[in-house]
């Protein structure tokens, strides 16, 4: 049975998504093995079980994803945007007829719940959605020249084959983001997943192939030397940009790769998120907000508050019910029903995770609710709630990436302002309190792309998602997104 048949399957339930998910490389429209026909495993972190083998990509698969990607360029650049509009539509109702199949089998390589995953591939979709518009509205210039006897044209043109790397937290809605501008833009692209999660992304391939998208317009690359594989292509000159999403270690590799053949990037890299609840706050609206903001997928998103700093009048009260709530949420193999938090990714997530609440600990805090690693199978830590974390604590500085919440007092504005900003990072952000002048004027002083004011999710397909300092370069999503994409280009015209 192919996916395409997978809407009956899922609504009986009978879906074996798993078995029938393409696993070879996705090169001009054709699935083909790798050289040698290598394969790293896929495995489950609830379980540790193995899902599949895919195909692992050498450095020469690579270069011929991106030789298919460069010769369909000029020709998929031709396609009319109405045209683009229906293949990016098609994929959005494709996302939708076959969510739950997709969302199970996400939830087997990423851990996530099962409500969670279904969640984002409707949020993975709305890029679709979204970029299928802005295809429609890619506009030029048209102007008499100042100086008298001629005329610009100012045009914009797809950049050109684009390589586009993701992460494993959002194995869907990362690609998705990326490749709806991409193909809205006209532009062909080599993707590469994460190893952890290829899955996702091997079932969109197909779903592309199927919404009509020409061979060779989007490439797919499994590997599990990413660095391996990746730099070739970077360093070849033939692909125009690249856009990332990761964490900032491996952001500025690439950086420095970029600037050999000085390609244009978009980098969407790690964050550090401050969640200031004020004193005149609703006290049940910010924590509310904060369970949202600190245990969205686990904690494994860029955006998740990683520093809770809250008025001393209220820490006490704020504290307790948020434990209370950390407290109640159903741990375990987020295939099961009910279950609210699933394992984190791996075992070297888990280690990081107790590394960092047992460096906090040490220092002085205190766990209210739990803060002790269970013993396997499976990677999962329990949603932790700690008080009292000094600054000094490697929390305070480092991305957690996990259900763990530090709260940390203060008593002035200034202060808090000065504590929120200091981090090399600058993506997210969150202020709670009702006072109007207060929160525009925290919201403008602090130093991160998106602020969240009265609200623990800042993201949306229809706005500008990037961050400022060392969170990244450029913006995807909103109206700016499909910019990223293309290249603008002035004609000078003689008239006179
Ligand atoms: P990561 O280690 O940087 O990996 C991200 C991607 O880069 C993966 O596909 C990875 O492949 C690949 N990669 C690793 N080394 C590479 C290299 N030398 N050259 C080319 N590609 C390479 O990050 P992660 O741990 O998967 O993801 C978590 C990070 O992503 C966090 O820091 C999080 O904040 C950030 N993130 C940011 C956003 C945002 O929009 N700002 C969104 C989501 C996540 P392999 O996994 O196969 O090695």
């Amino acid at each position: 049975m192919s996916l395409t048949e997978d809407k009956a399957a899922s609504s009986t339930g009978a879906d074996d998504i798993v078995e029938r998910v393409p696993t070879g490389l996705l090169i001009g429209g054709e699935w083909t093995e790798a050289s040698g026909g290598a394969t790293f495993e896929v495995t489950n972190p609830a379980t540790g079980e193995v899902l599949r083998s895919v195909a692992d990509a050498a450095p020469e698969d690579g270069m011929r994803a991106l030789d298919a990607a460069v010769a369909a360029q000029e020709s998929f650049a031709q396609v009319p945007a109405l045209e683009r509009h229906g293949m990016l539509m098609r994929a959005f109702e494709l996302l939708h007829e076959r969510k739950d199949a997709l969302a199970r089998l996400m939830t087997l390589e990423m851990g996530k719940p099962l409500t969670d995953s279904a969640g984002e591939i409707v949020y993975a979709a709305e890029f679709f959605r979204h970029f299928a518009g802005e295809a429609l509205r890619i506009d030029g210039g048209y102007q008499a020249s100042p100086q008298g006897g001629g005329r610009f044209l100012v045009a914009r043109q797809p950049v050109g084959p684009s390589l586009l790397i993701t992460p494993w937290n959002f194995p869907m809605a990362m690609g998705t983001r990326k490749l709806g501008p991409a193909i809205a833009a006209g532009c062909t692209s080599v993707i590469k997943p994460a190893h952890q999660t290829p899955l996702s992304m091997l079932a969109l391939g197909e779903i592309l192939l199927e919404a009509g998208v020409p061979a060779g317009v989007v490439n797919i690359v499994t590997a599990m030397d990413a660095g391996g594989v990746m730099e070739p292509m970077i360093r070849s000159g033939q692909a125009r940009k690249l856009s990332f999403t990761g964490s900032t270690k491996v952001g500025k590799i690439l950086l420095e790769q970029c600037a050999s053949t000085v390609m244009r990037t978009s980098m969407e890299l790690g964050g550090n998120a401050p969640f200031l609840v004020f004193e005149d706050a609703d006290l049940d609206e910010a924590v509310a907000g904060c369970l949202q903001a600190k245990m969205r997928n686990m904690g494994e998103a860029c955006t998740s508050a990683n520093r809770i700093y809250v008025h001393e009048s209220i820490i006490e009260e704020f504290g307790r019910r948020l434990a209370e709530k950390m407290g109640q949420m159903r741990v375990g193999d987020g295939s099961e029903d009910g279950v609210q938090v699933g394992p984190l990714i791996d075992t070297d997530a888990q280690d990081k995770v107790d590394a960092l609440v047992r460096d906090a600990l040490d220092r002085g805090a205190n766990a209210l609710t739990g803060g002790e690693r269970p013993d396997g199978p499976g990677y999962f830590y329990p949603p932790t709630v700690l008080t009292g974390v000094s600054m000094e604590a490697r929390m305070a500085s480092e991305e957690i990436f996990g259900p763990v919440a530090p709260l940390t007092p203060f008593t002035e504005e200034d202060e808090v302002v000065a504590m929120a900003n200091n981090t090399r990072y600058g993506l997210a952000s969150f202020v709670y309190t009702n006072d109007l002048r207060r929160a525009l004027r925290v919201a403008e002083r602090i130093e991160s792309g998106m602020v969240g004011l009265n609200q623990g999710v800042v993201s949306n397909p229809y706005a500008p998602f990037g961050g400022m300092k060392e969170s990244g370069l450029g913006r995807e999503g909103g109206s700016v997104g499909i910019e990223e994409f293309l290249e603008v280009k002035y004609i000078g015209i003689t008239t006179g």
